[in-house]
C-alpha cells in the first residue's frame, strides 16, 4: 500500500491571478499526514481546505470558498500536486486568485520538483471504481469506467471551428503528467475575451499564459498536438483533486466536451 507524501522544503512562486488580474504571492510548505492540501489566506487570516464542500463557483474556475473567504483557480496547482503525487500541503497566498503562471501546470511541477518530496509513513485511502457512472448535463457527458490505474480520456468537439475534433487518452503517473499533461496551456476564443473582459474575468490573461482561438488559426503557437484536449485533462485531475486525502483514484475518467461543472459533479459523486 502507498503512503502519503508532502514536499522537503519551502518554495515560492508570484504572478498574476487571470481573472482579477491581481498579483498574488504563494508560498508551498511541507504539511503533516493528513492535511490534505490547504490553502491559507494570509490577508484575511483564514484557511480553506481544498475539498469538494468549499467548492462555490464552477464557472470557467474552480473557486473554493470558507467563510465567506475565497481561492479563485487553484486548479492548476491542485492537478500539479495531485499528478505529482504530493497528499499533503500547505500554500500560503495573500490575495484571492492563484497565479496563472504560463496558463499550465509546469510551473508548479517545477517548484514541486525543486522543494523535492517528502514520504510520509501514514497509508494513503485509495479509491477504486467497481461499476461504470456517468453524469450528463446537455451536451456534456463525464464517466468513470472500473481500469488498473488512474486513465483520462477527453473527447473535445471544436468541429464548429478550424480545431475541429481532438481525442487523447493518457494513463496518469508522474511521468505521463509532466511530459503530456502539465505542459498543456489554458485556452479560449478570440471572440470570447471581450465578453470576458466586460464580466470582469480573463483580466490578467494574455498570449503568454493562454492558447487563443481566432477565426482561422491560434492567434499564438500550440506547444503540443492536441494542447487544448490535453488541458481539458488537467482540469479534470484538479477537480478531482478536491476528493482530498481519499487518493488516488483507480478508473477511467471519459470526459466528453463536461467542464469544471460535471468534473466537481463527479468528485461529489466518488466521495459518496
Ligand atoms: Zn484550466
Amino acid at each position: 500500500m502507498s503512503t502519503q507524501t508532502t514536499i522537503q522544503k519551502e518554495i515560492s512562486l508570484s504572478g498574476v491571478g487571470i481573472h482579477s488580474g491581481k498579483q498574488a504571492h504563494v508560498t508551498l510548505s511541507p504539511a503533516k499526514p493528513d492535511t490534505g492540501i490547504l490553502f491559507i489566506r494570509s490577508d484575511q487570516n483564514i484557511q480553506i481546505p481544498a475539498t469538494i464542500s468549499h467548492v462555490t463557483h464552477t464557472t470557467r474556475a474552480t473557486t473554493l470558498t470558507h467563510d465567506g473567504v475565497a481561492i479563485q483557480t487553484p486548479e492548476h496547482l491542485l492537478a500539479a500536486a495531485y499528478g505529482m503525487g504530493i497528499d499533503n500541503l500547505i500554500v500560503t497566498i495573500d490575495t484571492e486568485e492563484v497565479p496563472i503562471l504560463d496558463g499550465s501546470a509546469q510551473p508548479f511541477v517545477e517548484a514541486i520538483l525543486n522543494a523535492g518530496i517528502q514520504t510520509l509513513n501514514t497509508p494513503r485511502t485509495p479509491i477504486t471504481i467497481s461499476s461504470p457512472q456517468s453524469i450528463i448535463d446537455k451536451d456534456q457527458t463525464i464517466s468513470i469506467i472500473p481500469s488498473d490505474h488512474l486513465q483520462i480520456t477527453y473527447i473535445l468537439d471544436l468541429s464548429h471551428v478550424f480545431v475541429g475534433i481532438q481525442t487523447v487518452s493518457v494513463i496518469i503517473t508522474p511521468d505521463s503528467f509532466q511530459t503530456e499533461i502539465a505542459p498543456a496551456r489554458t485556452w479560449g476564443f478570440e471572440s470570447e475575451v471581450q465578453a470576458l473582459l466586460e464580466q470582469n474575468l480573463a483580466k490578467g490573461g494574455h498570449l503568454e499564459n493562454a492558447l487563443i482561438i481566432g477565426k482561422e488559426s491560434y492567434l499564438n503557437t500550440p506547444r503540443m498536438t492536441h494542447e487544448l484536449a490535453l488541458h481539458k485533462c488537467l482540469d479534470i485531475l484538479g477537480d478531482l483533486a478536491l476528493l482530498g486525502l481519499k487518493r488516488p483514484i483507480t478508473g477511467h475518467v471519459i470526459g466528453f466536451r463536461s467542464g469544471h461543472f460535471l468534473n466537481t459533479q463527479l468528485a461529489n459523486l466518488l466521495l459518496n
